[in-house]
C-alpha cells in the first residue's frame, strides 16, 4: 500500500500530512503527486469532488516552488470565491512547517487593494477566481509573468460558469514554458478543448470511470403531487433527525421561499443565493460550516463553491433544468471517504428525467416512500432514546436531586421514562397521527398544473383568459406567458389549465390587481388578450371540467384541506416555539452537531 512517505514528499510536508490526519494518499493523490514531483509536465487529471484534488496538486506545488524567493510562482484558479477560500486556506495547512510561505486569495466582493497589499508582501502561490485575477492583471496589481505552475481546479465548472475568455486571458501573461495541471471532475467536450489549447501533450490520469458520479453516494427518488412537495421535504428531514443537508431549488425565488418556511417551521435552515449580500452569504456559509443549520437551500449557482464535508443529504427539492447539474448536486454530498445520499423530489411529469439522469451517472435510482407520520415519529423516539442515552450528565444537577426524588417518589422507572419521553413526543405525535400518505404511485393521478408548492392555495382568485390551445398555448406554455409577462415567480401561476379558445389559471389573490391592471387594453400579436375573473368556484376547474369530471374539483379541494391543516398546525406550533417551546418538527430541539 502507498504511503505518503514513498509519493517523494519532503520532511516539511510530511509532517504536516502527519498533522492533518491523512493517513493514507487517495487515488488522485497515488498517482498525481509522484508525476508532479518527478517531472516537469502538463497533466490533465479527472477524479471526482471530494477525492481530495488539493493535496494532489498542493503538495507537489509547495515542493517545488522556491519558497525563500518573493516571486509568485504557483497560481490557482477556480471557479467560486468560497473554493477559493477553502483552497488557500488548506494549501496554508499543508505548507504551515513551510517557512515563509505566502499564499494569497484572489476573489471578487471584497477589497481589492488589500488583496493586492497581501500579492505585493511577496506571494509565492496565489489562489484565484478567473473574474477577479483578470481584473488585477489589467490593473496591474499582479504580475504572473514568472509562473512556473498553473492549475485550473474545477475546470468544468469554471467552463459551465462561462469563464473560458477569463481564462484564456489570464494564461496569456503567464510563461509558454510553465506547467499547466488541469483539474476536473468531469470531461466534457470544452474540458478536452481547453486541455488541447492550454497543454502540450499532458499525462493524462483519471481516478473511478469518467463522468461518473461518486460510489460512496446512494440516489433516491420520492414521486409526490408537487403540491406536497414542501411536506414531503419536511418528512424527509424529520425522518433523518440528524441530517446535514444542501436542498436545492431551481430558483432564487423558491429558494428563499423555501427556506424562510423551513426556518418558520423550526428548522434550522438558511437560504443561499445570488440576490444575497455577500456578507449574507458569508454569515449563512459560516453557519453552516459549524453545522448551526441543518438545512442549507441554495441555488446551483450558489451551492457551486459549497465544499464541507459532511453533508449527509443533499435534497433536489426541484431537479435542474439541465439534468447535468445533478451530478454537481450530487457530488456535494459523499466526501472525503464518507457516504451520502441524493435524494430527488420529483412529480409524475418529471420522473421521466430520472431515467435520463441514471443514463448520465450510470447509476440506479432507488424509489422510495415518503415515510408516514408514524414511522417519523418511531424515528424521532429512537433518536430522542440514543440522544438521551449518550448525553454526559451535568452535575449542577446533583443539587436539585433530592427535591426531582420527592416529586417522583411514587413513579416507576417505567412510567418515569414515559412520562419523560411524552414531553417531547406528543407534539411530535399529534402533529403526525392523522398525516395523510404523501407518495403517489406511477399510474395515479394527474399532476400536471398543481404547482403549489407552499399554502394558501384558498387564497387565490381563478381567471378567465381568453387564449387557448388554438392560440397554440399548451398549459405549460401559457404559465411561461403570464409568468413572463408579469415577471412573476415559478409558483406565482398555478392550476393553468388550457381549453380550445381559453383558458384559466390562479394565482394568490394579493395579486390580482397586478394582473388584472397588466391586462387592460393587453395587446399580444395584434389581438386583445382579455383577463377576467372566473365567476367559477374558486381553485377549481371550468365549467366544462366541472361538469364533465366532478371528481377533479371535489380533488383539488380535498387536497387543499389537508395541505392547510398540515400548514395551520405548523404554524400553530412555530407560535407555541416562540414561547419557548421547540417547534413540532423538533428540528430546534436537535442538537447541534460539532463538526469532527
Ligand atoms: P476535491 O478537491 O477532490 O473535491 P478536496 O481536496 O477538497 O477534494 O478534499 C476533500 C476532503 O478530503 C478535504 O477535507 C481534505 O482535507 C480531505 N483529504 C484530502 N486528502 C486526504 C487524505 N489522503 N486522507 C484523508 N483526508 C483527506
Ligand atoms: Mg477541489
Amino acid at each position: 500500500m502507498s504511503t505518503f512517505q514513498n509519493l517523494g514528499l519532503n520532511q516539511d510536508l510530511l509532517q504536516a500530512i502527519t498533522d492533518l490526519g491523512f493517513e493514507t494518499p487517495s487515488d488522485v493523490q497515488q498517482k498525481a503527486i509522484p508525476i508532479l514531483l518527478e517531472q516537469e509536465t502538463d497533466l490533465v487529471a479527472l477524479a471526482q469532488t471530494g477525492t481530495g484534488k488539493t493535496a494532489a496538486f498542493g503538495f507537489p506545488m509547495l515542493q517545488k516552488i522556491n519558497i525563500d524567493s518573493r516571486t509568485t510562482q504557483g497560481l490557482i484558479l477556480s471557479p467560486t470565491r468560497e473554493l477559493c477560500l477553502q483552497i488557500a486556506s488548506e494549501m496554508k495547512l499543508y505548507g504551515k512547517y513551510c517557512k515563509g510561505l505566502n499564499v494569497v486569495a484572489v476573489y471578487g466582493g471584497a477589497s481589492i487593494t488589500e488583496q493586492a497589499r497581501e500579492i505585493k508582501k511577496g506571494a509565492q502561490i496565489i489562489v484565484a477566481t478567473p473574474g477577479r485575477m483578470k481584473d488585477m492583471i489589467s490593473r496591474r496589481l499582479v504580475d504572473i509573468s514568472k509562473i512556473e505552475y498553473a492549475v485550473l481546479d474545477e475546470a468544468d465548472e469554471m467552463l459551465n460558469m462561462g469563464f473560458y475568455e477569463d481564462i484564456n486571458d489570464i494564461l496569456s501573461h503567464t510563461p509558454e514554458d510553465k506547467c499547466t495541471w488541469l483539474f476536473s471532475a468531469t470531461m466534457p467536450k470544452e474540458v478536452a478543448v481547453i486541455a488541447k489549447k492550454f497543454m502540450e501533450s499532458p499525462q493524462e490520469i483519471t481516478v473511478g470511470n469518467k463522468n461518473e458520479s461518486t460510489n460512496q453516494v446512494s440516489h433516491e427518488y420520492y414521486l409526490v403531487n408537487s403540491r406536497d412537495r414542501y411536506n414531503a421535504l419536511k418528512r424527509l428531514a424529520d425522518a433523518n433527525p440528524d441530517i446535514f443537508s444542501v436542498v436545492f431549488c431551481r430558483t432564487k425565488r423558491d429558494t428563499q421561499k423555501v427556506a424562510e418556511q423551513l426556518i418558520e417551521d423550526g428548522y434550522n435552515a438558511g437560504a443561499l443565493h445570488g440576490d444575497l449580500s455577500q456578507n449574507q452569504r458569508d454569515l449563512v456559509m459560516n453557519a453552516f460550516r459549524k453545522n448551526q443549520i441543518q438545512m442549507l437551500v441554495a441555488t446551483d449557482v450558489a451551492a457551486r463553491g459549497i465544499d464541507v464535508d459532511d453533508v449527509t443529504h443533499v435534497i433536489n427539492y426541484q431537479l435542474p433544468d439541465e439534468i447535468e447539474t445533478y451530478t454537481h448536486r450530487s457530488g456535494r454530498t459523499g466526501r472525503a471517504g464518507k457516504t451520502g445520499v441524493s435524494m430527488v423530489i420529483v412529480s409524475k411529469s418529471e420522473v421521466r428525467k430520472i431515467k435520463s439522469i441514471e443514463r448520465i451517472i450510470k447509476k440506479e435510482f432507488v424509489k422510495k416512500d415518503i415515510p408516514n407520520g408514524m414511522e417519523i415519529c418511531e424515528v424521532q423516539l429512537m433518536s430522542l432514546a440514543n440522544k438521551v442515552h449518550n448525553t454526559e450528565i451535568n452535575h449542577e444537577i446533583d443539587k436539585y436531586l433530592s427535591n426531582i426524588n420527592e416529586l417522583f417518589a411514587d413513579t416507576s422507572k417505567d412510567e418515569l421514562i414515559k412520562k419523560f419521553f411524552s414531553v417531547e413526543f406528543t407534539r411530535f405525535y399529534n402533529y403526525y397521527q392523522k398525516a395523510k400518505d404523501l407518495n403517489v404511485s406511477e399510474g395515479r393521478g394527474d399532476d400536471r398544473d398543481s404547482g403549489r408548492d407552499f399554502g394558501g392555495s384558498s387564497n387565490s382568485t381563478r381567471y378567465f383568459i381568453n387564449v387557448g390551445s388554438k392560440d397554440g398555448y399548451d398549459w405549460m406554455k401559457l404559465k411561461d406567458f403570464l409568468r413572463e409577462s408579469l415577471e412573476l415567480g415559478r409558483d406565482d401561476i398555478f392550476k393553468v389549465e388550457t381549453k380550445d379558445s381559453f383558458s384559466f389559471f390562479n394565482t394568490e389573490n394579493e395579486l390580482k390587481e397586478k394582473v388584472l391592471a397588466y391586462f387592460t387594453d393587453f395587446k399580444h400579436n395584434g389581438r386583445f388578450v382579455n383577463v377576467e375573473v372566473s365567476e367559477n368556484r374558486k381553485g377549481g376547474g371550468g365549467k366544462r371540467r366541472d361538469r364533465k369530471r366532478g371528481g377533479g374539483d371535489r380533488r383539488s379541494r380535498r387536497s387543499e384541506g389537508n395541505f392547510k391543516s398540515d400548514n395551520a398546525k405548523s404554524n400553530k406550533s412555530s407560535k407555541r416555539s416562540k414561547k419557548g417551546f421547540k417547534s413540532n418538527e423538533m428540528a430546534a430541539s436537535r442538537p447541534r452537531r460539532s463538526r469532527r
